[in-house]
């Protein structure tokens, strides 16, 4: 059978390792029609949007694809592509596995933990009240009415919303996740102790649906400033983390930090029907066509939508294909030599030729 999906290159380092991924899944034999699409700055200019409705279309149509990372302006200028596309296609839940493979230099060995990130709402649900602005000075005045706290005129607000619904479906999400991988334990993480009607809400909702996996799958909690302690101190006692849109984002470069690396994070961002795939790590714009960044973690983005397309044995030939690579150390890219100027790492290209080799 032929899989239609939708690819995004992306910019940045974007289009190198998505042309690496795109290469080493082809070679896995799984047939595969790429309808290529344009997002982000160079759809701007080509077309005068960003996210052109054409991108969207393509994924609802395709129902999978495969996207690179894309800039995001910092503090001014246009929002998050990514977050748009995650937004636009409901995209709720965001999966991030945190695997060592052997060869990779990291602090440890064996952490194997998967974290479930909320996709959809949190302070990354883009209402935002810019500094000065009548709307804000009226906002400002209305909480101050409500609430009855003063908030500094001279402030900008960003809404923290996070409801009943949306974390029900994301903690479901993690304890069904956990079952059908035979994870054993679920971790909420929070901070309930001082944001009680948000994050208190998160946590109340798992407390209510861990109870359903009662004896299947355990249940735990942790405030998020701790569990990044123990996160760091003893990463091998957790499993499958589920966390609010902030925490899941900051948690899983924390954990992508314990296998070694942005270089090796792969990611999906999945909903009732539609699943787009994408490395944890964004476009790296300093490295932007120099063939040199690592590809490893958008090829095992590739490996995860293989497995979601029920592609079982080619996902694992190609994971198998990158772990003998990373565990040789030789065709790998600067980030996972000893030192980043070592005259033996290869570039991009060349490290995908080296996993193809391998397939
Ligand atoms: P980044 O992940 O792009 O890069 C941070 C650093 O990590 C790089 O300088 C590099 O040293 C290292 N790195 C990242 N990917 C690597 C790879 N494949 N191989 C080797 N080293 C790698 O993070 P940033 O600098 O904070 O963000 C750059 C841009 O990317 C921003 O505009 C940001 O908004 C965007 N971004 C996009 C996404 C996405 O598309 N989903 C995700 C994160 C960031």
């Amino acid at each position: 059978m032929t899989h239609n999906i939708t690819l995004i290159p992306g910019d940045g380092i974007g289009p190198e390792v998505t042309l690496a991924a795109r290469k080493c899944i082809e070679a896995t034999g799984v047939k595969i029609e790429w309808e290529e699409v344009i997002a982000g700055e160079e759809a701007l200019k080509k077309h005068g949007d960003i996210l052109p409705p054409n991108v969207l279309e393509s994924i609802k149509r395709n129902q999978v694809a495969l996207k690179g990372p894309i800039t995001t302006p910092i503090g001014t200028g246009f929002r998050s592509v990514n977050v748009a596309i995650r937004q636009a296609l409901d995209l709720y839940a965001c999966v991030r596995p945190a695997k060592s493979y052997p060869g990779v230099r990291s602090l440890y060995k064996d952490v194997d933990l998967v974290i479930i990130r909320e996709n959809s709402e949190d302070l990354y649900a883009g209402i935002e009240f810019e500094e000065g602005k009548a709307e804000t000075l009226n906002l400002i005045a209305q909480i101050r009415k409500y609430a009855q706290k003063n908030i500094r005129t001279d402030s900008g607000i960003s809404i923290k919303p996070i409801s009943r619904s949306a974390s029900e479906r994301i903690i479901r999400f993690a304890f069904e996740y956990a079952l059908e991988n035979n994870r054993k334990k679920v971790t909420a993480v929070h901070k309930a102790n001082i944001m009680k009607f948000t994050d208190g809400l998160f946590l109340n909702t798992a407390r209510e649906i861990a109870k359903e996996y009662a004896g299947k799958v355990a249940f735990e909690e942790a405030i998020v400033d701790n569990m990044s302690m123990q996160l760091v101190q003893r990463p091998r006692n957790y499993d499958v983390l589920v966390l609010p849109n902030l925490y899941g984002d900051i948690i899983s470069d924390l954990c992508a930090g314990l296998i070694g690396g942005l270089g090796v994070a792969p990611g999906a961002n999945i909903g009732e029907k539609i699943a787009v795939f994408e490395a944890v790590h964004g476009a790296a714009p300093k490295y932007a066509g120099q063939n040199k960044v690592n590809p490893a973690a958008m090829i095992l983005s590739g490996v995860l939508m293989l497995r979601y397309l029920r592609e079982g044995a080619a996902a694992q030939k190609l994971e198998n294909a990158v772990r003998q690579v990373l565990q040789e150390a030789k065709s790998v890219t600067y980030d996972l030599k000893p030192s980043r100027d070592d005259p033996t790492s290869v570039g991009t290209r060349e490290m995908a030729e080296a996993i193809i080799s391998k397939i």
